[in-house]
């Protein structure tokens, strides 16, 4: 009798490209304006390490967690981690799917790219809100600040400290802030373009 041969079928884990390549192209459809868009935003609302993922998603769709950290060579925790960070932000959305072998949940997410023109307006408004403000501050106190430059304070409090630096003793200067008012005017019309 004819023994059965026993070729062990060796299921290499495959590595998993989901349509790297196409994704590569899609990838490179997008303006370098875009993606300093999301750049922007991501830099600003998360942090710089989770641009990657996103740049990564766009042109996909429901791409599992375990999908993002394997391409992007990161632990699954930190990807986890950036990705929850993102979908707070509204820059990602998920769903989350019983996986039928493992029997435990897996998130597949996707960027919602109408987020980014949104919140780059929002952060916008945000720091043109606190330039004017200390804008408003600036214009509206006498400032001190010590010969030796270890402290910078506004008149009230300079007064608390009989205009003494706190640091040193050293007694404290009027500063002229005009190029702290030109500065922030400046700023403040640059974001306003
Ligand atoms: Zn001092």
């Amino acid at each position: 009798m004819a023994k059965q041969k026993n070729t062990k079928k060796q299921k290499k884990s495959k590595t998993n490209l989901d349509g790297s390549a196409k994704s590569q192209a899609k990838f490179s459809k997008i303006s370098n304006e875009k993606k300093e868009a999301i750049g922007n935003v991501v830099r600003e609302l998360v942090a710089e390490e989770a641009i990657q993922i996103v740049l990564y998603l766009i042109g996909k769709t429901k791409v599992s967690e375990f999908t993002v950290a394997n391409d992007l060579d990161m632990e699954i925790h930190k990807a986890r981690n950036l990705l929850y960070r993102l979908y707070e932000q509204n820059i990602l959305s998920f769903i989350r799917k019983k996986d039928k072998i493992k029997g435990w949940y897996i998130c597949y997410w996707d960027f919602n790219e109408k987020s980014i023109p949104f919140l780059s307006i929002k952060i916008k408004q945000q720091k043109l809100a606190k330039l004017q403000d200390r804008l408003e501050k600036e214009s509206n106190s006498t400032f001190y600040m010590c010969k030796s430059a270890c402290t910078r304070m506004d008149f009230e409090r300079a007064m608390e400290f009989n205009f003494k630096c706190p640091e040193c003793g050293e007694l404290m200067d009027e500063q002229n802030n005009a190029r702290t008012l030109e500065f922030l005017k400046e700023k403040i019309k640059e974001l306003k373009k």
